[in-house]
């Protein structure tokens, strides 16, 4: 069947359907809009791959929620929506994935092969949960029947290394996207996330299927294009997600239709005090930051202020920690430590850094290294097996070189690698960058007299949260044998 046919039968059958849904509404449960896969040339696999690596470069791009409640939340309303996608469009080789980023900006988007994202923004107009299981019913919808590979078929332009930035670019939008994603493929990333009327209509169709399927209302989903609209009235440009899903008039009434020929038993699901709970957690974090500004402090150092370069290194632009680690052994086995993946290793005299690219370089008046993001990991002689004293010389020493560090907190006791440490947080001023920034010191005894092991965490007060996670994750890992 040629595309043109396609549509002539696709046409009728709407038109079929519209009747049905006016003379048949009371035997309408068997009748709800068939759709059907969109021409693909690519494998089921091309979808996962597509996506993994673009999500693993969105992750260390754009700043995550990480709040562990309104997480297992959103996950919560992802899988039930994900087992309630018909059978025809499961697809087991697909990784569902749900991840809130923290932007005020109101959108959602999901990449090929299941990784969705879904901002802060959005949960904080939807009305209920309902409108935020809508949105995320929609973009599993466009997973689901592979809109994206189909996009590209038709495109024939699927590179996977082009992908990443150019998502990127489409989702921070316009000019910006050039700071954050690679801006040069700019448009590829629309492939993936701004699809045609005949797309956008079947995921709101597919989407409204599976709300009912997994026990909501499929109106909220319609309900949820009404509350864009009216954010959009509110004068501040409107929500992201309008611009890449216009029309919302249209597609509450066609919502609605489908709603109609759907078996439906209200809104079962919905934990709408849940929903209340994760709303005023929200409120009590303060103001997210929007997509421009987190493109902006992209440039949060800009080039030639940090002068020269050190080993290859310049501060500049740093992207968030990987999830991924990479394991180090170090001085003989007597180290091991696993640190993000896209971080590098510098190794000094006693100790070894380990930070992300544009986190270290020459301050100015050829001060020496300077470190904005990473950790050192070390080991200094001891004059006693007295944890206690020896930290606090060890602080002193410090305080000496760094004659901006404040106290923040106590000695606290620590576990590393299995045996009692101790950890203290300091707030400091970076001498390059003029940003304030927390350093967070831990330290063990070796046995046998080996010295002292310690680990510096140092990351701008801006970027702390998104740092600390891979802090926890680098002191747990460590290994010592001694
Ligand atoms: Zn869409």
């Amino acid at each position: 069947m040629t595309a043109s046919n396609r549509r002539l039968v696709v046409r009728a059958m709407q038109a079929w359907l519209l009747m049905l849904a006016i003379y048949a509404a009371p035997m309408s449960a068997l009748a709800q809009t068939r759709i059907n896969y969109r021409s693909n040339k690519y494998k089921i696999t091309d979808d996962v791959r597509a996506g993994q690596q673009a999500s693993a470069e969105i992750e260390r791009q754009l700043p995550l929620l990480r709040d562990g409640y309104i997480d297992n939340y959103v996950d919560r309303i992802g899988r039930q929506l994900v087992q309630a996608i018909p059978p025809d469009f499961q697809h087991p080789e697909f990784r569902y994935s749900f991840t809130v980023v923290n932007t005020r900006d109101v959108n959602a988007f999901a990449l090929p092969g299941g990784p969705m994202y879904i901002n802060r923004g959005l949960i904080e107009v939807a009305r209920n949960e309902g409108e935020l299981a809508g949105v995320m019913a929609h973009e599993l919808s466009h997973v689901a029947l592979r809109h994206g590979t189909a996009q590209a078929t038709k495109a024939e332009k699927l590179q996977y290394g082009a992908i990443a930035g150019a998502i990127l670019g489409s989702v921070i939008g316009g000019g910006l996207g050039q700071v954050i994603g690679q801006g040069t493929q700019l448009g590829l990333g629309t492939y993936f996330l701004k699809f045609s009327r005949e797309y956008e209509t079947e995921a709101d169709i597919l989407g409204a299927q599976i709300m009912a399927r997994a026990g909501y209302d499929p109106r909220d989903l319609a309900n949820m294009f009404r509350t864009l609209q009216q954010q959009g009235g509110s004068g501040r440009g409107g929500p992201e997600f309008m611009s890449s899903h216009p029309n919302p008039a249209n597609r509450l009434a066609r919502i609605n239709q489908e709603a109609a020929l759907l078996r439906t038993s209200g809104d079962r699901v919905s934990d709408n005090r849940q929903f209340a709970q994760v709303q005023s957690r929200l409120r009590s974090q303060g103001r997210a930051p929007s997509m421009e500004e987190i493109a902006r402090n992209g440039q949060r150092y800009p080039p030639g202020r940090g002068g020269a370069d050190y080993p290859e290194g310049r501060l500049g632009r740093v992207e968030y920690p990987s999830g991924r680690f990479r394991t180090y052994t170090e001085g003989n086995n007597m180290l091991r430590v696993s640190v993000p993946e896209n971080w590098r290793r510098l190794p000094s005299q006693n100790s070894i850094w380990y930070v992300p690219e544009g986190g270290y370089g020459q301050g100015q008046q050829g001060g020496g290294a300077v470190f904005t993001h990473g950790t050192e990991i070390g080991f200094s002689a001891t004059r006693s097996n007295d944890l206690r004293r020896e930290t606090e010389q060890y602080l002193q020493d410090l305080a000496q070189n760094n004659p901006n560090l404040r106290q923040q907190s106590r000695l606290q006791n620590a576990s590393v690698a299995g045996r009692d440490g101790l950890a203290m947080t300091f707030s400091n001023t970076n001498e390059a960058t003029g940003q304030r920034e927390i350093v967070t010191v831990v330290t063990a005894m070796m046995r046998n007299g080996a010295g002292m092991f310690h680990m510096i965490a140092v990351a701008p007060e801006s970027d702390y949260r998104q740092f600390q996670p891979a802090f926890n994750n680098i002191l747990r890992s460590v290994q010592l044998s001694d």
